[in-house]
């Protein structure tokens, strides 16, 4: 296995006392006369996504890392928020609101304010982000400094605006101090040493908030699905690159609460899992945006009573609604972005246009944010917080309250979650939480 750092290496950046470089506990009277003492560092928050890291890949003995944060810190089987899509939940992770609330309610949508324009994942108008603030841009205004090493919205200069003459500029806005434009050739490598890189500049340009994304897991279980070997190889890989960060850490002596978590889990799919849509209601009715999971739907013109007629019944593996009647429990229908019907597919289950032309399979994830398949993973340790084992489920809107108490900001006046899933579980400052230069 390549670059894995022994086992020990992830305990002993948890352990309190030995977060330091050991250079630092040792006595004074030792230190040649020339060099000057080593500097006792604040902790760093990290967060870390693992993109489609389902909640029990952890349970599958391939993760000796991240096995070891869990059981330093805390760990939990996140629901993601409703639609299980990479991008509204990074950005509702990032701005404690679910994607109804925070504008970003698929990877792909259309805006009825926007007429003609789609935002699709590479979109970094404003406008697109600008329903909800990012923990970044709270940070930033706040004098805390960041740094994204990717994270979907963390290019986009919030708050901004769009100039659109002589050519598309964007003026005035709020980004991380330091932030990457997303490259998926960049490798998870060169990602880990590139925040190592910020955390060992000198600690007035040093961030005290950073994000890091990979990317290989999800990609692994949309391809080969989420039971392969070839995704457990993914898994095993991105637990090395967790032991580089960790390596890094511990070389630089820079403590840190490191919260790990993942946007969504993974479904097993099948080609022979098809709800081709043509079949449902006749194409001329309707124009499909986003189709797989989910399928968002609006009618042609004088065509909605027809549409209505034929999406509004029981379906064998999908169920239909009118955006305003979907079900409360998802969170989802208000936000105009939301096409008006709404179809949504039974887990492994997928909804096509038409059926498919080719045997396919694979896993995808967008389904109902309460299936156990589409479960994320958490974990949060490090001088913060107390070895409290796992948790119940908690919604990953959560997230953001919790880096809020980790960053010494005052609580969101009008977020979704709340910070109660860790209360219990984070050590008070001089009492449980050990010194940084304290003795083995
Ligand atoms: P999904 O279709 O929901 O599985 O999206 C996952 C994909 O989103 C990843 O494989 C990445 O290639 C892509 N992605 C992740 N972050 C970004 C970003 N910041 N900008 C553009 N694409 C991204
Ligand atoms: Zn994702
Ligand atoms: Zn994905």
């Amino acid at each position: 296995m390549k670059r894995l750092v022994p086992l020990f290496g992830a305990l002993a950046l948890l352990a309190g006392p030995v977060l330091a470089d050991p250079a630092l506990t040792r006595p004074a009277s030792t230190w040649p006369a020339d060099k000057p003492a080593a500097e006792v560092r604040e902790p760093v928050v990290i967060l870390v996504s693992i993109d489609g890291f389902r909640a029990d890949y952890l349970d599958r003995g391939i993760t000796p890392h991240l096995s070891a944060l869990a059981a330093s810190g805390i760990s939990a089987a996140m629901r993601p928020s409703f639609p299980s899509k990479t991008f509204p939940n990074h950005w509702a992770i990032a701005t404690g609101k679910v994607p109804d609330r925070n504008g970003i309610i698929a990877n792909g949508f259309e805006d009825p304010a926007h007429p003609g324009e789609k935002f699709t994942m590479s979109s970094d108008e404003p406008y697109w982000w600008d329903e909800a603030e990012p923990i970044w841009v709270t940070a930033e205004k706040s004098g805390i400094r960041t740094a994204t090493m990717f994270w979907p919205g963390s290019n986009v200069a919030w708050g901004g605006t769009l100039v659109t003459e002589p050519h598309k500029t964007i003026s005035g806005g709020t980004r991380p101090s330091d932030w990457q434009q997303f490259n998926g050739a960049v490798s998870p490598v060169q990602r880990v040493d590139a925040v190592i890189d910020w955390l060992r500049r000198p600690a007035a340009k040093r961030p005290k908030l950073v994000t890091l994304y990979f990317d290989q897991v999800d990609t692994a279980g949309h391809r080969y699905g989420p039971g392969d070997s070839q995704t457990d190889a993914a898994i095993a890989d991105v637990d090395g690159d967790i032991g580089l960060l960790l390596a890094g850490l511990r070389e630089l002596g820079q403590p840190a609460n490191l919260i790990v978590v993942a946007d969504h889990g993974m479904a097993a799919i099948s080609s022979e899992r098809t709800i081709a849509l043509d079949a449902v209601a006749d194409p001329s009715l309707y124009k499909l945006g986003d189709t797989g999971p989910f399928a968002g739907i609006t009618p042609t013109e004088g065509n909605e009573q027809r549409l209505a007629a034929a999406l509004l019944k029981p379906h064998e593996h999908m169920s239909c609604w009118r955006k305003q009647d979907i079900p409360a429990r998802f969170h989802y229908g208000s936000n105009p972005r939301i096409a008006p019907y709404f179809c949504l597919a039974e887990i492994g289950w997928q909804i096509a246009a038409k059926p498919p032309e080719k045997a396919s399979t694979g896993g995808t994830h967008g389904y109902d944010n309460a299936a156990p398949e589409m479960a994320a993973l958490f974990i949060a340790a490090g001088p913060a917080f107390r070895p409290k084992g796992k948790l119940a489920p908690f919604d990953n809107v959560d997230i953001a309250p919790l880096l809020r108490d980790l960053l010494k900001l005052p609580p969101a006046a009008d977020g979704d979650g709340n910070d109660a899933p860790f209360r219990g579980t984070l050590a008070k400052p001089g009492r449980d939480q050990a010194p940084l230069s304290g003795g083995r």
